[in-house]
């Protein structure tokens, strides 16, 4: 077994902003010309996800609006009580999405579906710089 360490930086506006990073992880994936992998993207953060969507206008609102029904920005959290960070909802956000996504490499290409792209949600009430790691395993 084989372990690649790659990683790119990605700059936010934070409040829900989703950016989509497929294009950053094909370059570091296929610079390295393998025909099958596991390649696992994961995002360091405790207010930041690394997920997979339908980068289209629809769902970059439907996603923020529905993680507000789950974790209500204006809602009371007893981490803001001990910490005064104000971003009580974007730690819960980020547990609940998770912080990586695995795809397979198979016959030379990430198999990503037609209209499924990989995207870094960053929760965080300010704007952030990220580190994503792309681990690739062969
Ligand atoms: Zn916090």
């Amino acid at each position: 077994m084989t372990v690649i360490n790659d990683k790119f930086t990605v700059n936010t506006q934070g409040f829900s902003d989703i950016i989509d990073i497929t294009q950053k992880v094909k370059h570091a994936v296929y610079s390295h010309s393998l025909q099958s992998a596991v390649v696992h993207v994961y995002v360091a953060g405790s207010t930041v996800s690394v997920t997979n969507i339908e980068f289209e206008p629809g769902l970059l609102v439907d996603l923020p609006e529905a993680l507000e029904k789950f974790a209500p920005v204006e809602a009371v959290y007893h981490h803001d009580e001990t910490w005064h960070d104000g971003n009580g909802y974007a730690h819960v956000r980020a547990s609940i999405i998770g912080n990586s996504t695995m795809v397979p490499l198979i016959d030379g290409a990430l198999q990503l579906g037609q209209w499924q792209q990989i995207v870094l949600v960053d929760f965080d009430n300010k704007a952030r710089t990220r580190t994503v790691y792309v681990q690739i395993v062969y």
